[in-house]
């Protein structure tokens, strides 16, 4: 793979398109840059080799052109501050405004570019206006893991104009090892833990895990759907009842290739779903009329900190349970516990998709992990579908 460690950038005038989709708060401060700060190494490899460079994001859904809550203005003054440099501002990404300044622009100079939603172009990969990005510069790095899976102008398209030069940031290039590690030569035993709301959500992904896990746990809401495929009794727990089949399926697959699904066996159940509700533990196959599941129980608990204790690779997205709500975190909780210890005993820990990069975060584990992603759905369709637009524009 092709990373900037690659290229020498003297001279160059580079087009890296990063992740700087972050949140702000009401007085439009960044609440938490973490997605910047990952960018940081990249955009000082480029100035330490005395190149200038171009920085194109996205930032929120802006759908009707340019709004002040979305503009990426809000973000300079925090970008200069953690680069120790100013940054310079053009108030469009593409047009004169830009093509001046990017055509000033000097070596060991940052150029940030207005978002590129503004123009409905982006988001529909139209190529002319691609063109006009590729203009701007005369490299292209993508570090933009988070929206790799999307063949947007500036995340793909933009790649064909580059056909020599263009490579990855070091945010894509360890992205990319940790999830192929994961997928193409796991140390075994490689076990999968599943959670959150939905199974349809999850059934690609199950699908392709089943050819590469030996254990998979599934925890929190989805986990409904398989109880009651099976014929048990799941009170008014969430599921998807056009998924029974599907899960039976799930169910059947695994168990003719020797893949271990462990569904949980207890589970504490609340009469409304609400932090003051009254709760109980109870068989996860007969849970009372009127109750819902809504974490898993402790002999659940237990049988699954002892297959994540035998695991040399651990992929996690998910959380067991409503872990947002204190009464429910329990499952969520032991679970990234676990998983931390695992990792101190020597096995791969890839945490992966919102929420359960929310839980890890939520326990302060996340340097206790092997790797933390931080593009929830471009990693899931990595592991879905084995490639993502944004990677195989590089590669081509
Ligand atoms: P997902 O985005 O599919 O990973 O789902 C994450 C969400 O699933 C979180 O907001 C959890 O609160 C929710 N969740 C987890 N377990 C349950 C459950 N047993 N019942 C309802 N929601 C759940």
């Amino acid at each position: 793979m092709k990373t900037v460690d690659s290229f020498d950038f003297a001279g160059k005038k580079v087009l890296l398109r990063v992740d700087f989709n972050v949140p702000l708060d009401n007085k439009y401060n960044v609440a938490d840059d973490t997605r910047i700060r990952a960018a940081l190494s990249t955009i000082n490899k480029i100035l330490n080799d005395q190149g200038a460079v171009i920085l194109m994001s996205h930032l929120g859904r802006p759908t009707n052109g340019p709004t002040d809550k979305c503009s990426l203005r809000h973000i300079v003054d925090h970008l200069s501050d953690l680069l120790k440099k100013p940054v310079q501002f053009a108030d469009d990404c593409i047009g004169e405004s830009a093509q001046s300044a990017a055509d000033n622009l000097k070596n060991g100079e940052v150029l940030l570019l207005e978002n590129l939603r503004f123009h409905k172009e982006e988001e529909k990969g139209n190529e002319d206006f691609a063109k006009k990005l590729a203009g701007l510069g005369n490299f292209y790095v993508n570090d933009a893991f988070g929206t790799a899976h999307r063949a947007h102008a500036s995340t793909a398209i933009i790649a064909k104009f580059f056909p020599n030069n263009k490579c990855f940031g070091y945010v894509m290039d360890g992205e990319l090892r940790s999830v192929n590690k994961l997928m193409n030569g796991a140390e075994k035993p490689f076990t999968a833990i599943l959670g959150g709301a939905k199974v349809s959500d999850k059934i690609l992904i199950l699908e392709q895990l089943i050819n590469k896990a030996d254990n998979i746990i599934i925890g929190g809401g989805m986990a409904f759907t398989f109880i009651k495929a099976q014929g048990g009794k799941i009170g008014k727990s969430l599921v998807e009842d056009d998924r029974l089949e599907t899960a039976l399926k799930i169910l059947a697959d695994a168990k003719k290739k020797g893949v271990k699904i462990y569904l949980p066996e207890d589970v504490v159940v609340a009469d409304n779903f609400s932090n003051d509700a009254n709760v109980q533990t109870c068989e996860i196959n007969n849970i009372p009329e009127g109750w819902m599941g809504l974490d898993v129980g402790a002999k659940t608990e237990k049988k699954k900190d002892e297959v994540i204790a035998q695991s040399k690779t651990i992929l996690w997205n998910g959380p067991m349970g409503v872990f947002e709500m204190s009464k429910f975190e329990h499952g969520t909780k032991t679970a990234a516990f676990s998983i931390a210890k695992a990792t101190k005993n020597g096995a791969y820990t890839l945490i992966g998709g919102g929420d359960s990069v929310a839980a890890i975060n939520k326990y302060k584990l996340a340097n206790e992990v092997s790797y933390v992603s931080t593009g929830g759905g471009a990693l899931l369709e990595y592991i879905e579908s084995g490639s993502l637009p944004g990677v195989e524009a590089i590669l081509k």
